[in-house]
């Protein structure tokens, strides 16, 4: 057991190390028996965050099964692990699982030990402390009383993964705190501090480690009182509530998750509205729902989903050195980096030839920053965030990132002089969507020292960043890049120097093919509509938009120049536009007019899509992928699909690009383009990686 889980347990039972004799260790649960007080303390084997898994729970049953035996005035559950109490089910045991009658039977075997807990005479009490997420919670809901320490974040994140709870979370939660705020816990998959989850009454106590003991004694001796919403609850759990509520959840749902694509939160909202009136019949029925979701292909892909992120985050393991970055540019990247990376604990300088430009990347900053921290930590965030008009922070910095307009004179003579000014070991990075990594390099006395970190727009919501070498990188530079990466929580993905990198290499073709739609006189609203109905989380020309069309312009350029496949070609008006400085959001006006909500302003989709459409849209952007893995610049399938999951946001329920081909077959997808090249030209040519079996 961890030594700091032992003393937080011990400290409050008063008690000798577990290792005496009145305590003993099963393989992930520790059993204590302190006066008539039955302690069951979750130290998963080998692991240092509590997850349930079949094991877990048999042993758990095994142990509430001698606990009814026994005359016991109180159970009381709480984890070892200093991480928290339990971040809900292992993952791993859902991956394509078998048919849905044996997943009947082994979620009822999981809910049965859940159910015995909660039908324990004895009163029970769960302490939870740091993840108390998703089958954790369940655990807990399953007790009379729940005490969290000051520092838990509780939640029902199954959602996320194409689920919802299915330890009997759903009826508990209904019926414990109010129903509208249950629902929409688990809708969203937010997660709450312990202070809002006590004041929707989901946990009964917060206090502090060093009051835990006394919190215990407490609920033992009948003087914390259970919380939750009592009476209003069951009013708004009777059918006419339940209907009405659920239309207006319903509703809301469909426009963020529509039902076709994320099947789990309208199955979640059914089955409140057939069964919420009824604990036993809702607890039957979440069982069913949950094993019918369980083996669709959506959920498995978002599970999928889950490991690929897993997957990019190792990139990024390891502890970072960086402690200071000073950022060169306040434009729209530039400006992001640095708020974000105050946001994430380090010192931040931000540089830029004009004061404007600090000054309202200063206030987005601001924004940023107290949207997401609140109080002192809003307060350190902030302190850390400089605007640098003169360059001070260059020489003490430990990461310089560029991210000045893409031009290779430009950034070549920046980096120069960031190269003159920075202190000798510290990291030369630059943002450049575009250019050619190598050569900005040369352009240094050290071109070891520059590395390609290539963040995406916008960088508060995209977690993947491209970590990009060239043949004369330092390999020691490029690690610290990537473990750079992963200390302000983002996902780093290796890539070749390569036009375009992978993600806009892939993105080009699919918003050079809007672009031609447009030529040819389709209405954009339904290009974009048609990217949206295959579950992109904007269309293309609203993304070219976003990016904005110079940063567009220079990409399409770049690959053109750079690649020896046909790309679509950039239509004059495009040029126009960006010469008339109508560069997308970012300018108010570009593809589509903007508000002052930053919102783009579109009229009503005319004719419904066409499946069509989308293929010539997808097909392309597979294709470009597909290339990458030809040609090296991505080392594998799953890290393209992850980093088109990441940095995209492509169909999250489709698995990743390569997945979703494979799904298809790869030979149909080369056939298709194919024909698609028959009809529109050279630029559809398959790679030649599908018929080479991927
Ligand atoms: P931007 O035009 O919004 O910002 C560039 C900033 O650099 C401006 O504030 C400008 O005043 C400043 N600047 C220009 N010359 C300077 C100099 N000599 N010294 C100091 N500051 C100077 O550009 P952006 O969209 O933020 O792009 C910046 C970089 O990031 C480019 O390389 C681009 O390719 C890359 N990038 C952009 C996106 C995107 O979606 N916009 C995404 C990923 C990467």
């Amino acid at each position: 057991m961890d030594a700091m889980g032992t003393k937080g347990v011990l400290e409050y039972l008063g008690a000798p190390p577990l290792t005496g004799a009145t305590g003993t260790r099963g393989q992930h649960w520790l059993r204590r028996e302190v006066g008539d007080v039955l302690w069951l303390v979750l130290d998963r084997q080998g692991a240092s965050m509590n997850t349930l898994d079949e094991a877990v729970l048999a042993e758990l049953g095994a142990l509430v099964d001698e606990a009814a035996a026994g005359h016991w005035r109180a159970v009381v559950l709480r984890s070892a692990k200093p991480s928290g109490f339990c971040a809900g089910a292992d993952l791993a045991m859902f991956q394509g699982l078998a048919s849905e009658m044996e997943l009947v039977t082994r979620v009822a075997e999981a809910n049965r030990v859940v159910d015995k807990l909660a039908a324990l005479s004895a009163m029970t009490i769960a302490v939870v402390h740091g993840a108390c997420l998703g089958g954790g919670l369940e655990l807990a809901l399953a007790c009379d009383r729940i005490i969290a320490r000051d520092d838990t974040t509780l939640g029902f994140p199954e959602v996320m993964v194409g689920l919802h709870p299915g330890l009997g979370g759903t009826a508990r939660l209904t019926h414990r705190i109010q129903p509208i705020e249950a629902m929409k816990l688990m809708l969203t998959g937010r997660s709450l501090p312990a202070g809002k989850a006590k004041g929707l009454g989901l946990v009964d106590a917060v206090v502090p480690e060093r009051n835990v003991g006394e919190a215990v004694r407490a609920a033992l001796a009948g003087q914390m009182e259970r919380l939750g919403s009592g009476a209003a609850a069951g009013a708004l759990n009777l059918l006419p509530a339940r209907l009405a509520i659920g239309r207006q959840l319903r509703a809301e749902t469909q426009k963020r998750a529509p039902k076709q694509h994320y099947p789990a939160p309208h199955a979640l909202i059914a089955l409140w509205e057939k069964h919420g009136g009824d604990v036993p019949g809702m607890l039957a029925a979440e069982q069913a729902s949950f094993a019918r979701l369980l083996p669709l292909p959506e959920t498995q892909n978002f599970i999928r989903d889950f490991f690929l992120r897993e997957r990019l985050r190792a990139n990024g393991k390891g502890k970072s050195e960086v402690r200071h970055v000073h950022v060169l540019g306040a434009g729209v990247m530039g400006a992001e980096i640095a708020a974000w990376c105050a946001l994430k604990g380090m010192k931040v300088t931000l540089e830029d030839l004009s004061t404007a430009a600090i000054a309202k990347a200063t206030a987005a900053a601001h924004a940023l920053i107290t949207r997401k921290l609140r109080g002192a930590d809003a307060l350190h965030a902030l302190d850390r965030f400089v605007p640098d008009p003169t360059g001070h922070g260059l020489r003490h910095a430990d990461m310089i990132i560029e991210a000045a307009p893409e031009r290779m004179d430009l950034k070549r003579q920046i980096l120069a002089r960031l190269e003159a000014g920075a202190r000798s070991d510290a990291v030369l990075a630059t943002n450049t969507s575009s250019l050619d990594l190598a050569q900005i390099a040369e352009g240094l006395k050290e071109p070891s020292r520059l590395v390609g970190i290539h963040f995406f727009n916008p960088v508060s919501k995209l977690e993947l960043v491209e970590v990009v070498r060239h043949p004369k990188l330092d390999p020691d530079i490029f690690a610290r890049a990537q473990r750079f990466v992963g200390a302000i929580g983002k996902l780093p993905l290796p890539v070749g120097n390569a036009p375009g990198f992978l993600v806009n290499r892939a993105l080009m073709p699919y918003l050079g093919e809007a672009l031609l739609m447009i030529d040819e006189g389709e209405q954009k609203e339904r290009i974009d509509a048609a990217a949206v109905q295959f579950g992109m989380p904007m269309g293309p020309v609203e993304l070219a938009d976003q990016v904005g069309l110079d940063i567009c312009l220079a990409v399409a350029e770049t690959l053109a120049a750079g690649l020896t496949v046909d790309t679509p070609g950039v239509p004059q008006w495009l040029r126009d536009k960006v010469a008339g400085k109508e560069l997308g959001r970012k300018t108010g006006r570009g593809l589509y007019d903007y508000g002052s909500d930053g919102q783009p302003k579109k009229e009503r989709v005319g004719k419904a899509p066409d499946a069509a459409m989308m293929v010539r849209l997808i097909l392309p952007m597979l294709n470009a992928v597909a290339m990458t893995l030809e040609e090296g610049v991505v080392d594998d399938a799953d890290s393209a699909d992850a980093a088109m999951i990441f940095g995209t946001g492509f169909a999250p329920f489709r698995g990743g690009p390569i997945h979703y081909a494979g799904e298809i077959g790869f030979e149909k997808v080369a056939e298709a383009l194919e024909e698609l090249a028959a009809r529109h030209g050279e630029r559809f040519r398959p790679s030649g990686w599908w018929r080479k079996g991927g």
